[in-house]
C-alpha cells in the first residue's frame, strides 16, 4: 500500500501510539542530560524568585514617596545581591539596591540609578514609578511545589538551567532507545576498506548513526548484509533484541532487492510499503515480532530524507518524548519551479535572508545519490503534490536541516 506523506506520519504516529510504549527510567547526573527525556514532572522546591527580586541597580522606596518630583529620600542603608537589609523601609527613606538584590520589607519598587543624584546623605529621586516596578514578585515564575517541566519534555540548555534552579543535582530520565542499524547491498564495503571500482562505501551506517544520536538513540552497527536471503535474515535476527531496526537499501523492486520477502518470512506485518514522496518512494514501514522497523530506501538522500521525515518522530515517542513531527518554516523562491509528479518532494536546498525575508534556493544535486548535493544543503525544500506550478517569489515551506 502507497501512502501520501501525510498518511505515513500518522500511521507511523499512530502504530507506535498505539503500542503502549514503557521505556524504563535511570536517574543521571544533571550534566549528562542535554538531549534526554525527563521521565518526571520537575517540581519548584521554593518559590521563584525565591524574594521579591530587584532586576534594576538603584534605589529601592515605597512608589507613594514620589507624588512630587523631584523627591529627596533619606537612604538608609545599601543591599547588594547576596545579602538582605534588616529591618524594614519608612516613608521617606530609600536603601541603594542591586540587580539580584532581595527588596527590603517596607519598599514597592526600585528607581534606575540613572534617575537619581546624591545630594550629601539624601538621594534626590528625578522619575516617578509604578508600584511593584523594576521588580519581580515572589514566585512570580513560578511558586513552590508548581509544576515546572512536564514528565516527557526533552531536555535542553534551557531546561537545564531551569532544573539546577530548582536543585535537581540528578534528574529521571528515560533510558535511550538502542537502534540496530543494518544496512545491505553486496556492492557495499566498509569505509575503512579501499572499494573496488564498482564498490560502494558504507556511508549510510555512519550518517544513520549520526542521526540516531542527534535524534536521541543509541545506534547500534549489525554490520553488512549482503543481498543473500539467509545471510539477511540472520543478520535481521540480531536487530530484533534492539528499541527499533533501520534497514537501508534492498526495498526497491530490484530482482536482489530482498529486504521485505525476508521481514515477511520472519512474520513482519507491513503498515505501509511505499511513500509518495520525493526522493524515498521505496520505504516501508511495520513491526517484525514486537519490533518497528523502517527499510529506507539506499540512495543515501534517501535514506537521511526518509530517516528526518519518519524516524526522527518515532524514535521520539520511543524515548518518552511524545511525537514530535518534523515543523516546516516558510521562505520565498528564489526561482520559478514547476513538478508534475504527484509526490510531495523534499529537495536539498539552502536558505538564507535577503531584504529582511528567508528566501530559499535549491542546491544542484545529481538525484537522490548524491551526498555532495545534501551536504551543501541546510534545508530542504517542501513541493507538495498540488503545488504544479511556483513563480519566483512564491511562498513556501522548508524544513531545516540538522
Ligand atoms: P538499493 O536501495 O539497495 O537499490 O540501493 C540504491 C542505491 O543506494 C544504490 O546506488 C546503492 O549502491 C546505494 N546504497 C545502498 N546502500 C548503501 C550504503 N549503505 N551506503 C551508501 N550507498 C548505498
Ligand atoms: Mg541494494
Amino acid at each position: 500500500m502507497v501512502v501520501t506523506y501525510e498518511q505515513a506520519l500518522s500511521i507511523v504516529e499512530e502504530r507506535l501510539g498505539r503500542s503502549n510504549l514503557r521505556p524504563a527510567v535511570e536517574t543521571v547526573p544533571l550534566d549528562q542530560t542535554p538531549g534526554r527525556v525527563l521521565a518526571e514532572d520537575a517540581t519548584a522546591d521554593r518559590d521563584l524568585p525565591p524574594f521579591h527580586r530587584a532586576i534594576r541597580d538603584g534605589y529601592a522606596l515605597r512608589a507613594a514617596d514620589l507624588t512630587v518630583l523631584p523627591a529627596v529620600l533619606r537612604c538608609v542603608g545599601e543591599v547588594p545581591a547576596g545579602r538582605s537589609f534588616e529591618g524594614e523601609l519608612n516613608f521617606g527613606q530609600c536603601v541603594s539596591i542591586m540587580t539580584g538584590a532581595p527588596l527590603p520589607a517596607g519598599a514597592d519598587a526600585v528607581v534606575m540609578v540613572e534617575h537619581t543624584r546624591s545630594v550629601g546623605d539624601d538621594i534626590e529621586i528625578q522619575r516617578g514609578v509604578r508600584q511593584w516596578e523594576n521588580v519581580v514578585l515572589q514566585g512570580a515564575e513560578a511558586a513552590l511545589g508548581a509544576r515546572i517541566l512536564p514528565r516527557g519534555r526533552r531536555i535542553r540548555a534551557a531546561e537545564i538551567g531551569l532544573l539546577a534552579a530548582v536543585g535537581k543535582a540528578t534528574v529521571a530520565v528515560y533510558r535511550l532507545p538502542r537502534v540496530a542499524i543494518l544496512p545491505t547491498g553486496d556492492e557495499v564495503v566498509p569505509v575503512q576498506q579501499r572499494p573496488q571500482w564498482f564498490q560502494i562505501r558504507n556511508s549510510n551506517a555512519m550518517a544513520l548513526a549520526a542521526q540516531v544520536k542527534a535524534a536521541g538513540g543509541v545506534p547500534i552497527q549489525l554490520g553488512i548484509a549482503p543481498d543473500r536471503q539467509d545471510v539477511l535474515r540472520e543478520m535481521i535476527e540480531q536487530g530484533l533484541k534492539s528499541d527499533l531496526l533501520l534497514l537501508s537499501g534492498g526495498v526497491s523492486m530490484g530482482k536482489f532487492d530482498l529486504v521485505e520477502g525476508v521481514l515477511a518470512e520472519l512474520g513482519a506485518e507491513f503498515f505501509f510499503q511505499g511513500a509518495a514522496i520525493r526522493p524515498g518512494k521505496p520505504l516501508v514501514f511495520g513491526r517484525v515480532r514486537d519490533l518497528f522497523f523502517f527499510g529506507l530506501p539506499g540512495n543515501p538522500v534517501s535514506t537521511f530524507v526518509t530517516f528526518e521525515l519518519f524516524v526522527r518522530p518515532a524514535l521520539a515517542m520511543l524515548g518518552g518524548a511524545g511525537f514530535e513531527p518534523p515543523i516546516f518554516l516558510r521562505a520565498r523562491l528564489v526561482r520559478p519551479y514547476s513538478q508534475k509528479t504527484g509526490l510531495t518532494a523534499f529537495m536539498p536546498a539552502r536558505v538564507r535572508i535577503q531584504d529582511r525575508d528567508p528566501v530559499v534556493e535549491l542546491v544542484g544535486w545529481q538525484g537522490s545519490g548524491d551526498l555532495v548535493g545534501i551536504a551543501a544543503a541546510n534545508c530542504f525544500l517542501v513541493i507538495r503534490p498540488d503545488q504544479t506550478e511556483l513563480a519566483a517569489g512564491d511562498w513556501v515551506d522548508i524544513m531545516p536541516k540538522e
